[in-house]
């Protein structure tokens, strides 16, 4: 059996017969406007507009599986339920009242949706949970058009997504673009493991105290320091300077530490240790300062690249703890692909915000012209998409394949996706 979701869809979408159309009080109804969906509490859609006999009426509809739902959900109590003007249900299993004891006009949808419908609808929803999406046998059947236009749509609706988020944390910095993209730049440096002490790292270390020091050192033992890096006893030269400046600093700045204990290093590349890439931080706030101001100004995504190009420190050639020495050295460079992660998830939606923010459209197609400029990603979500037959063929689709995946599929919001609604109506 489907759920009242399904139901809503049939209603907005009018996917029923509706020549003919009588109330189960044998009244004539047109249905002009299906209404509003509401999604919070209260009636189902609002402002429908109806004309049932010969009477036009505009207010709320309510729709349940069963009509007797009604009194299970307490609706005649609930003065939120007084302006229904329609009760749609799929099986009318008892006559409902409203509060001055009149029959509200319902209209049963049982004989009304066409079977197939119901069989698409319940084949895609219980699909086996082997398929890696619900839809996973029946998305080859789908017009290629259809998919690349919703994918269109979704990498828009990823980069309004993660904007609202960025627009929340500007709001915080006083619309501070460069202390929020230093921000997001740390987190993004953390990858999932270690994003939140990243985070928290750049939140008690103030870009306005690092924009203080131009040295290499002095920014690593910053940053090491408030990381709570340098709480140890090494003996080695360079462990020993950066403890002695930032004990300097924490005293000049009234810094505090964060807790050691939130770094984790379990699953993670020795390359993508956060000692390792404080360093590549260091060097790139040390290298440049108003990074991001040079970012939006940049004329091609080489240049944006060029940017973001860091490495750690020489000691890191032969460590990935203080400390402890190895015999293999090599330079701890920012790899480019990495460097192109950063681009598509911190620098492409910082653009997309900047150019909203400053109402400046020339920027918002920047941001795009760079997602669809650049080649597609490649990681697991993709890597299955590929198998079951949609191809990325550039980060901007690669963009729009992930949110697909974890915002409808994973959430089996098949009945707002594109792809779902055409596979319903097959
Ligand atoms: S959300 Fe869309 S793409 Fe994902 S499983 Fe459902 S119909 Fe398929």
């Amino acid at each position: 059996m489907f759920n009242e979701d399904f139901l809503h869809y049939i209603w907005s979408n009018k996917l029923f017969t509706t020549s003919e159309l009588k109330t189960l009080q044998n009244e004539k109804i047109t249905i002009i406007k299906s209404g509003q969906h509401n999604t919070d509490a209260g009636p189902d859609f609002f402002n429908a507009q109806l004309k049932i006999g010969e009477t036009l009426w505009a207010g709320n509809v309510e729709i349940h599986l069963r009509s007797s739902d009604w009194v299970k959900h307490k609706h005649q109590l609930d003065r939120a339920y007084d302006n229904v003007i329609l009760h749609v249900v799929y099986q009318n299993d008892q006559p409902v009242f409203d509060k001055n004891k009149r029959l509200i006009p319902t209209i049963e949808l049982k004989a009304l949706i066409d079977e197939k419908l119901i069989v698409n609808y319940e084949n895609l929803i219980n699909s086996k949970s082997t398929n890696w999406i619900p839809c996973g046998q029946q998305i080859k059947s789908v017009d290629k058009f259809i998919i690349s236009t919703w994918l269109d749509r979704l990498a828009i609706e990823r980069l309004e997504r993660k904007s609202n988020e960025i627009l929340t944390t500007l709001k915080f910095n006083a619309t501070n673009f460069e202390e929020t993209f230093y921000l997001y730049l740390f987190k993004y440096f953390g990858l999932n493991v270690n994003a939140l002490p990243f985070e928290l790292l750049a939140k008690n270390t103030s870009l306005r105290i690092i924009e203080k020091h131009n040295s290499l050192s002095s920014i690593e033992a910053l940053l090491y320091g408030q990381a709570g890096f340098l709480e140890e006893n090494y003996t080695d030269e360079y462990y020993q300077k950066l403890k002695k400046e930032y004990q300097f600093l924490k005293v000049k700045f009234k810094l505090k530490p964060i807790d050691r204990s939130l770094w984790k290093l379990l699953r993670l590349r020795p390359s993508n240790f956060p000692t390792i890439r404080i360093s590549q931080l260091a060097n790139l706030m040390s290298t440049n300062s108003r990074l991001f101001a040079k970012i939006i100004e940049a004329k091609t995504i080489k240049e944006v690249q060029k940017y973001l190009i860091t490495h750690a420190s020489i000691y890191w050639n032969n460590h990935y703890h203080f400390g402890d020495e190895l015999i293999k050295s090599t330079t701890k460079n920012l790899g480019l692909t990495t460097i192109n992660n950063i681009i598509i998830n911190v620098v492409v939606p910082f653009t997309f915000v900047y150019g909203k923010v400053k109402n400046d459209e020339l920027m918002i197609e920047k941001s795009l012209e760079m997602l669809s400029n650049m080649n597609a990603e490649s990681n697991s979500i993709v890597e299955k998409w590929e198998e079951i037959g949609i191809k990325a063929n550039n980060a901007m689709q690669t963009q729009s394949l992930i949110e697909l995946k974890k915002n409808y599929c994973f959430q089996k919001k098949c009945l707002t996706c594109s792809i779902g609604n055409n596979i319903l109506r097959q």
